[in-house]
């Protein structure tokens, strides 16, 4: 972890409350900043980097020249009232955001405690209660704070909450073991049987990520949803899916389903308003009839499986 961040505390994108796709019932998912992964196809570029950043909504741009006058590094000139921004130059200090009077330049990533994120997690404990929900943490990758994941998933047990952790799995086992203990159902990400494929797209390999899947199953009692984001051009095959399938099969006890989530581009505005250009701007869609074959193979395995977002 970067070391600004103080003992107790940890860097939140988004609390989202209602969630009804990171678990079962009701739910708030907790978005953590920061994934050691860079897939390519990612809706949330904003997540990626640990540290808070800004990010810019040129349409609420009303021309103040707030921000150019504030900014210590000269990384925002105006063009004719069009605001533009030197990425090459900012240093995330923040101060723009601060001092724009539309919203059109934001931060992404704020410092919270544990006992903030919980105060916020508590007030739909009464929808937990009757649904079965609780709290979910997802990212960017959330072990990437683990401490933080930690004291955030111990004290949502100790006030009685179902507990959730969607990851992709990149992280020591050591670390992975000791938050188990507070996890009732891992969300786990399973994007590509082939290492090398899993590199090119993510930016890491699969080893340590099939490894730790096998020792979830093998040494805790955690219940597991696996998920695999449907991706064209990279995993968007019957035979990686059949690879996943076989692969799942030689666990020491049964996951409890596998979701197929198909590939979207509600990420595609997020890169533009980073200033970067959305790698996956020209890739179709996948049909609902694809999807429906390949939940058929899934099915086939004698495994559950079903379709979410
Ligand atoms: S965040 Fe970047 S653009 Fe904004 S004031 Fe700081 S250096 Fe300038
Ligand atoms: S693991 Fe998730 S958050 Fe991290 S880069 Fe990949 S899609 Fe984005």
């Amino acid at each position: 972890m970067e070391n600004d961040i103080a003992a107790g505390e940890g860097i939140v994108f988004n609390i989202q409350r209602f969630s009804i796709q990171d678990g079962p019932g009701i739910r708030t998912t907790v978005f953590l900043k920061g994934c050691p992964l860079r897939c390519l196809w990612c809706s949330n570029p904003e997540s990626m980097r640990l540290s808070p950043e800004i990010i810019t909504r040129d349409i609420k741009c009303i021309g103040s020249g707030k921000c150019a006058e504030i900014c210590p590094e000269r990384a925002i000139t105006f063009v004719e009232k069009t605001r533009i921004i030197d990425w090459e130059r900012c240093n995330y200090c923040m101060k723009c955001a601060q001092v724009c009077p539309s919203k059109a330049i934001e931060a992404a990533g704020e410092h919270m405690t544990i006992a903030e994120v919980i105060d916020t997690v508590g007030r739909d404990c009464n929808y937990y209660r009757r649904t079965n929900g609780g709290m979910t943490l997802s990212g960017g990758e959330p072990l990437l704070q683990w401490q933080f994941a930690l004291g955030l998933l111990r004290e949502a047990k100790r006030q009685g909450f179902h507990t959730a952790l969607d990851t992709a799995g990149y992280a020591e086992w050591e670390i992975l073991d000791e938050v188990l203990n507070y996890t009732d159902l891992v969300l786990y990400d399973v994007k590509h049987m082939d290492s090398e494929k899993h590199q090119e797209a993510t930016g890491v390999s699969n080893e340590r990520i099939l490894d730790n899947l096998q020792k979830i199953l093998a040494k805790s009692k955690a219940k597991v949803w696996i998920r695999r984001p449907v991706i064209p051009s990279f995993n968007d095959s019957e035979e990686d899916l059949e690879k996943l399938c076989k692969f799942v099969l030689t666990l020491d006890r049964p996951v409890e389903k596998i979701s197929l989530l198909p590939y979207h581009k509600y990420g595609e505005l997020k890169y533009a308003a980073k200033g970067r250009v959305y790698p996956y701007q020209d890739v179709a869609l996948i049909s609902d009839e694809q999807m429906g074959r390949f939940k058929k193979l899934v099915e086939s395995y004698g495994l559950k499986v079903d379709i979410g977002r």
